[in-house]
């Protein structure tokens, strides 16, 4: 295996120079290092990253080959400091340039390494720039690739569009996870926990659950802010039976006030676990979109990763889906999973195209740590894992034959090809809590083991986070300091905003 090792005489930056060194050489094995003394004798490739008072330096050694970068830098500045940003992209753009330069390639997002290239887009719309400028400046000043630039100037003139009917500044959405699973699919790296282990206990899940549920929204009431939007995610909450469903979907609907909601969405998910009967007790309330997920529509990669149901069993939620009477559908979809190649995925999309979702989320494989596919690595050392340009135009073009068009998009670390995650809608089909997330314009209030809330800090561009256990059992037993835990955080934030 190819070796590198990163030596950060400066750290002030080591997470990018990190990043975007991993995202030219994705399968080579690192050693970071903060002194010289602890260099290992043998690697392949050495990157240095140094600054001397007003200067940087980057340096390749690689064999008997050294080259050095050297930039003026700016004067240091504190954490969050908007010029901060600059010494970033100064030594960002060094490493790239030397990177690209070594190994004859460019990446799709030139030297962005962040999990949101639109929010950069929407922040130049925001100060005033054109669409065009927007891609201009991606492509030249970040080296994004003129594709990927037009994509994200395109999203970001459709959020900020979609974000104009929403009132941020006095609202938020509300997040509630149900982290169980029929199964565990092999490149899941999410905290989820499988029904077969935790069917009893799903029922005391929900007790605390609705604990959670209740504390917040008297919480949210006291705040007077207006719920936008509601995203029930996992995990997969069709986990839950239809008596459990219609337990979660009661306690929400009578706790907080809906008067205001704009959209609200449950992730089906897992086609082996919809049915009919969980269809119509979701029907019967407000829920205005769900989601389907085939992930793929190959039945060999299903039976691979571990997803145990069928295509059939896709085609058939999707159908009871629609005759329950949903007309807001989404599908998502991955590519780049083992053993698919072109034929695979476009065989995907036509069968998907036939179903006619409002909707479709185009994932890129990411494979984390933590995940069976790559604990288990050398079991699918043969397969590929081919994921291309060719392959997310297939993606594009059906999209676009489904009268769809991108609203949001995110990346994720580890992602097959250094691609993107992309959200297609038809119009007025869009999720709104997906852009929500993505752009961190209001807060995001999350229920249930592993929730994530999240708020800006005034005056700043940092995110707060106040975070519940991932532990299902911790979780139902420490309910009660999560809820207090909340309210504490949202105090404190709404007394320093207001
Ligand atoms: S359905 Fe999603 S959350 Fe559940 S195991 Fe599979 S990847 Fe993980």
């Amino acid at each position: 295996m190819y070796k590198i090792t990163i030596l950060l005489k400066d750290t002030e930056f080591e997470h990018d120079v990190f990043e975007l060194t991993r995202a030219f050489f994705p399968e080579a094995s690192f050693s970071v290092l903060y002194s010289e003394e602890e260099m290992p004798g043998d690697h392949d490739l050495l990157i240095v990253s140094d600054r001397s008072g007003d200067e940087y330096r980057i340096s390749y050694e690689s064999g008997d080959k050294r080259l050095l970068k050297t930039a003026g830098r700016l004067p240091d500045l504190p954490d969050g400091n908007p010029a901060r940003k600059q010494n970033k992209d100064i030594i960002k753009s060094m490493l790239y340039e030397l990177l690209s330069g070594e190994t004859k390639r460019t990446l799709p997002w030139g030297d962005l390494t962040g999990i949101r290239p639109a929010k950069l887009a929407t922040e130049m719309l925001e100060n005033g720039s054109s669409a065009e400028e927007a891609k201009n400046e991606l492509m030249s000043r970040y080296m994004v690739s003129e594709k990927k630039a037009c994509l994200a100037a395109e999203i970001a003139v459709r959020e900020l569009e979609l974000l104009s009917r929403v009132d941020c500044r006095t609202g938020y959405s509300l997040y509630v996870g149900i982290p169980f699973c029929p199964s565990i699919c092999l490149y899941c790296s999410f905290s989820s926990f499988s029904l077969n282990a935790w069917s009893t206990r799903v029922d005391d899940y929900l007790t605390a659950l609705e604990k959670e549920i209740a504390g917040t929204a008297a919480l949210m009431r006291e705040t007077k802010r207006r719920l936008n939007t509601i995203y029930i995610g996992g995990g997969t909450p069709t986990s839950l039976n239809e008596r459990q469903m219609d337990r979660l979907l009661r306690a929400i609907c009578s706790q907080f006030d809906l008067s205001g909601l704009m959209e609200f969405t449950v992730e089906a998910g897992r086609p082996d676990s919809i049915t009919e009967e969980k269809l119509k007790v979701i029907h019967s309330f407000p829920v205005t979109r769900i989601s389907v997920n085939p992930q793929t529509m190959n039945q060999k990669t299903l039976d691979l990763i571990g997803r145990k149901h069928t295509v059939y069993q896709t085609e058939e939620a999707f159908r009871l889906a629609r005759r329950t009477g949903f007309d807001n559908i989404n599908m998502d979809l991955i590519v780049g999973l083992p053993g698919e190649e072109e034929p695979d995925v476009r065989n995907t999309l036509e069968q998907i195209r036939e179903l006619s979702p409002e909707s479709m989320t185009v994932h890129s494989l990411a494979v984390k740590r933590s995940a069976r596919l790559n604990i288990f690595r050398d079991l699918y050392q043969e397969m590929t894992f081919e994921n291309n340009q060719k392959i997310i135009d297939l993606t594009i073009e059906a999209a676009g034959a489904m009268k769809m068009a991108p609203y949001y998009m995110y990346r994720q670390k580890n992602m097959k090809g250094n691609f993107e995650n992309v959200g297609y809608a038809r119009a007025g089909k869009e999720c709104l809590y997906n852009i929500l997330i993505m752009e961190q314009k209001e807060p995001i209030i999350a229920l249930g083991a592993g929730g994530s809330t999240k708020f800006q800090i005034p005056g700043s561009s940092r995110i707060c986070r106040i975070e519940n256990v991932k532990d299902v059992a911790e979780y139902i037993s420490r309910v009660d300091e999560m809820t207090d835990r909340k309210r504490t955080g949202i105090m404190r934030w709404l007394t320093t905003t207001h």
